[in-house]
Order: structure tokens, then sequence, then C-alpha cells
């Protein structure tokens, strides 16, 4: 018997473990002083109306004989597909087929399962900073792992260097946890580099719905050629709230085909094998997500948020203070103040101000001298923590 010991090479991740044990220090010394929580990458506001309706409209349909459901499609109801093909043709002219869209459990999972359809031979190419999970699923499989710098010098959107070779090339867009959000431009320089080295693009685009300037894309499959190389992976989570109530959807597009292979049937064959669908339940409340009704209220708290993020962004700039997102995304990455490292930074906004952020060092060694605020509080507190950070 062996056991995979490539877990064994896993980094022990003490960043959010870390977090609460500081924070719960300061409370027990400081049990009268204000706490903001401006670390968390958690939505606060709750499901809209449309989709709590739809949940409980569906709930009920379960518990009726004729209306009861048992399996459904591994890859997801045809409802909630073309709900999603819809979206993607009406807001961002891509034209999807329903077979090429799968629903899942959220977009962390495809991320992670992903992987079991390439060879453990490939390389990949990872940003630094960096979404923890594409780094230690690649570290669980044993997959050689090479970083592509993302840093102040190129506004921590790191384009491709043809002196390195990747078979995987992992893109965040709007990104966590530095809120950067890659151009056209820049994106069709990822699809020209991926065509010729022959590489896949894993796409997140978990934070879409956050980009209100219209010139930048909200999907890869915008860019001319991205459905010849690329994956994309979404996610209800952030648009809708679905932290909690877990529902996300994958686009493995029919033309992306290597050695011959349509990755598309290899998707479908491992979530057919390994995958028994998202609950009907949860698939009724996340096709109200594009209802009308939906659209709009959804709109409304994705506004709120990005009024914080506003705040943020504006209270930076008038400090004058290095920084990313804030603007088409709910992350606002920045300068540690003074040349802190995150760290010490953490501590001083802590002790001196109760205000609660995540050190960049925990995303990676170029996060050294930066720190994550989240838009995901409520808007007083955000006004708050502004007031604090300007003094
Ligand atoms: N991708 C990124 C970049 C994220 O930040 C997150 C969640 O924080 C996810 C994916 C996971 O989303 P889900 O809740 O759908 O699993």
């Amino acid at each position: 018997m062996k056991i995979n010991t490539n877990y064994l090479n896993l980094n022990e991740s003490y960043l959010f473990s870390t977090i609460a044990r500081k924070v719960n220090e300061y409370k027990a010394q400081n049990p009268d002083k204000e706490i903001i929580r401006l670390g968390i990458g958690d939505v606060t506001l709750p499901l809209v109306k449309p989709v709590v309706d739809a949940l409980k409209k569906a709930s009920g349909e379960m518990g009726i004989k004729e209306t009861f459901r048992g399996y459904g499609d591994e890859q997801g109801y045809g409802f909630l597909r073309e709900a999603i093909m819809k979206y993607y043709a009406d807001t961002k002219r891509v034209n999807l087929e329903l077979s090429e869209i799968f629903v899942s459990d959220g977009a962390k999972s495809d991320i992670g399962n992903i992987l079991d359809i390439f060879s453990k031979d490939n390389t990949v190419l990872i940003p630094d900073p960096v979404y923890p999970v594409y780094a230690d699923t690649n570290v669980m499989d044993g997959r050689k792992t090479v970083y592509m710098q993302a840093t102040k010098e190129n506004n921590f959107l790191p384009l491709p260097d043809e002196s390195v070779k990747a078979d995987i090339i992992y893109l965040c867009s709007p990104n966590n946890p530095t809120g950067a959000v890659y151009n056209r431009a820049q994106l069709t320089e990822w699809v020209g580099y991926a065509l010729k080295n022959r590489a896949v693009i894993l796409f997140d685009a978990a934070y879409e719905c956050f980009v209100a300037d219209k010139s930048l894309p909200t999907s890869i499959f915008e860019i001319e050629g991205a459905k010849e190389c690329a994956i994309e992976f979404c996610s209800f989570s952030k648009t809708a709230g679905f932290t909690g109530t877990r529902c996300g959807y994958t686009v493995v597009p029919k033309a992306l085909i290597v050695d011959g292979t349509p990755l598309n049937k290899l998707w479908l064959r491992r979530q057919t094998t390994k995958f028994n669908g998202v609950s009907y339940i949860v698939q009724r409340g996340a096709e109200a997500v594009f209802s009308p009704a939906g659209q709009i209220e959804i709109r409304r708290n994705i506004e709120t948020y990005m009024n914080n993020a506003n705040l943020l962004d504006s209270a930076l700039a008038k400090k004058d203070v290095y920084h990313t997102g804030g603007k088409n995304s709910p992350y606002i990455w920045f300068e540690c103040f003074d040349g802190m490292e995150s760290w010490a930074f953490f501590d001083y906004l802590l002790t001196r101000y109760g205000l609660v952020g995540t050190p960049g060092a925990g995303f990676g060694s170029n996060g050294k001298s930066f720190f994550r605020l989240t838009a995901f509080n409520s808007y007083e507190n955000t006004l708050k923590a502004v007031s604090k950070l300007l003094k």
C-alpha cells in the first residue's frame, strides 16, 4: 500500500488560521475596540428573492409524486444550460452549444477536477501571487510548475514569455487576489501564445460579473481562437451569493482538440463517471439568477459591493498609494504603507485601527509587500475603514 506522497509536498496554509488567531488575541486584549473585517473573500448579502422563490418552488416539486426528480443529467439540466448559453450570447456575444456547458457545484471543484483529463507530465504555468487552488491541485498530482511573475512593473498582469514553455496556463481575470483585469489585447497575446505552443488556458472567470468597463472582456471566448485553446470556469458564488448554496459551470468548447482528442469528450466522460450532477433545487435557483427579476436584483447587490470597492479605490488614489483592482473587481490590492512587509502591515492595521485585511505574502512571494482588502463588507464598515486608511 502506498499513499499519494505528493500530498506531503503541499505547503501547510496558515494564512487564514494565523489571521484568525491574531484577531482573537487582539480581541481578548481589547474587548471594547471595534474590528472591521475587510479580509473576507465571502459574500455577505443574502440570496435575492427570485432565487429564494425558485428554490422554494423546486423544493415543493420534490415533495410531489408527479414533479419529483431523481438523478438528473450529470452535465446539468437543459433549462440551466440554456440560460447560461443565452447569457453568453446576450452579454458577451459568445455563441456556445449546450453540450459545451457543464454545471457543477462550484468553480473550485471543477478547477481541481479538470486535471483528471491532463497528463501528469504536463508543465503548468501559474501566476505569483495566485489563488492557491491552482498551485495546490497540481502539487497533488506532482506536476511541474513554473511561476509567471505578477508584479508592480506589469501591473500584476503578466504576459506570455516566449522563452517559457508550458502546457497548461492558469489565468484569472478579474484576478483574485490582485483585482487586476486583462484587456482584450493582453488576452489576445495569451491566446496567441497558447495556440502557438499548443497549450491549454484554464481561464477562471469567477469574478466576471464585477466588470463594469464594457471594453474589458469577461470571457476568454470573446477572443478569436480561444475556443481552440481554452476552458473557462465560472461560478454563481460571487455573482449571486451562492457561496453556501453551491453552483458553478465550466465551458469546454468542442473545438478544443489535443492530439486528435476533443477535450469536451474527455471531460464529459470524466463527469459522467465521477459526478452525479448538482441538486435540481439548486439548479432551479441558479436558473432564476438569469431571469429578468433575478438579474435586476443581483446587479443591485453587485453595485453595493462595487460602491465599497470604489470607496477603497478612491481612498488609496487620494493617498497616492499604488494599487490594482477596485474598479472592475471586488478586490483591492495595494502596496503596504512605508515599505512595510505584509504581515507587519497586517499587525499595524489591526493594532492601530482594528482593521483586518489579508497579507499579500499569503498568495505568493510577489505579495510580500502587498495587501488585499475586499468589498464584501457593509458600506458603513467600508466607510469606517476608509476613514482609518486616510488618517
Ligand atoms: N476561483 C477564484 C479565483 C476564487 O476566488 C474562488 C472563490 O473564492 C473560486 C474560484 C471558487 O468558487 P466556488 O465558490 O464556485 O467554488
